[in-house]
């Protein structure tokens, strides 16, 4: 007879999980950083031990990966994360090409942390297919594609670049945070990896920092594995679940982002106080053809205006507006503004005169009238 353990042990062993068997219709969150052994030592599915695998982890990958039409997904702690995976996969002496308006932090991740590495690099307009062929090298591993770009909405053509990657034995790479699999697959058009911070989109309501890499092959899936289990750059399972719960509702929320970013584009492109409006989804843009082939779903929901002004007066802009907040990142469910010169310095080829907009689910009309407001000169 096994005497009646302490209160030590009972506060322990009295809140153990005892509803496994159970089938809740949302998904539980599995905070535990470990997994029981059967008696054999054996385990009784693939979850050992947190940082190597989490269920909610799990659900991301699975379903980011189907999403994406890869074979395999990994998911991080923040794109960033991701993105510096991908990067740790090359060796040393290696050389990459990136877009020159690439997500600044990955300008900055290469100069200032990976270029100590011995990984070099060059910068180049990647919506100029012969730039691209020009500028690859020998030692060119990684070709990295943004399309579109960050914050000027330049197409990059991933069939035409992925065909130079392969030629010269290098792999292609997309970054499709802006697009999501709702309106663009670069593994259906070459790429040999897609790359996501679900901080945006996927995660939708600004209330979460992950990343994810996806792939359709065994080689780069296993370095990409082994990065993400050793660095350990893992997601908290809190954080998978929510964006789990994102995907539930991304093509939805995607869907009236883009409807309404391309009402917006039009109505900002005829307002007399803008110069430039850069979206994908107008005839005005110079790759709109490629745009309706390569996004066969959508424009997507980013956009930037080139106000006819100076920097103050752009500011000034953004700050009248009530339903766009200033605010970085991109993605959520509410509409947001940003100077991005400000954010990425005087070094930045951004115009000053540059604001991007990240379009939300509000109403088009109430959006339409904000800027209509702010653009006025009466107040
Ligand atoms: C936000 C963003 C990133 C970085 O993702 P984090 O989740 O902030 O680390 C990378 N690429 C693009 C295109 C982004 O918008």
């Amino acid at each position: 007879m096994q005497q009646k353990p302490k209160f030590e042990t009972i506060a322990i062993k009295s809140t153990e999980n005892k509803f496994s068997d159970s089938t809740p219709v949302s998904t539980p969150i599995y905070l535990s950083s470990t997994y029981k052994r059967n008696s054999d030592g054996s385990y009784t599915n693939d979850f050992v031990y947190s940082r190597a695998n989490n269920p909610n982890r799990a659900i991301v990958e699975e379903s980011i990966a189907i999403l994406e039409n890869g074979k395999q997904a990994f998911a991080f702690s923040s794109g960033m994360a991701a993105i510096s995976a991908v990067f740790q996969s090359l060796k040393a002496g290696d050389h990459i090409l990136l877009p020159d308006d690439i997500y600044y932090a990955v300008k900055r991740l290469m100069e200032e942390v990976l270029k100590r590495w011995n990984l070099s690099y060059d910068l180049i307009d990647m919506s100029n297919i012969e730039a691209v062929e020009k500028a690859v090298k020998p030692n060119t591993a990684l070709i990295w594609v943004e399309s579109p770009s960050n914050p000027q909405l330049k197409l990059s053509d991933i069939v035409a670049i992925a065909e130079i990657a392969h030629k010269n034995m290098a792999l292609c790479a997309v970054d499709n945070t802006w697009l999501t699999p709702v309106f663009q697959n670069p593994l259906e058009l070459g790429a040999d990896i897609v790359v996501h911070s679900t901080t945006k989109y996927f995660g939708g309501h600004s209330d979460v920092i992950g990343g994810c890499v996806v792939m359709n092959d065994e080689i780069i899936a296993e370095k990409i594995k082994n990065i993400q289990i050793l660095s350990g750059a893992v997601p908290a399972p809190f954080d998978c679940w929510l964006i789990a719960r994102g995907i539930q509702t991304l093509k939805l929320r995607v869907k009236q982002q883009s409807k309404n970013a391309l009402k917006l584009a039009k109505y900002l492109e005829s307002h007399p106080k803008i110069e430039r409006v850069l979206y994908p989804g107008l005839e005005s843009h110079p790759q709109h053809l490629l745009a309706k082939k390569q996004q066969k779903k959508g424009f997507g929901a980013m956009l930037s205006v080139l106000i006819k002004g100076n920097e103050a007066e752009t500011t000034a802009i953004a700050s009248k507006l009530v339903y766009f907040t200033l605010a970085t990142s991109l993605g959520g469910v509410e509409s947001l503004v940003e100077h991005r010169k400000s954010v990425e310095g005087v070094d930045s080829p951004t115009p000053y005169n540059l604001l991007r907009i990240s379009v939300g689910i509000e109403h088009i009309d109430d959006l339409i009238a904000d800027w209509k407001k702010a653009l006025s000169s009466e107040n």
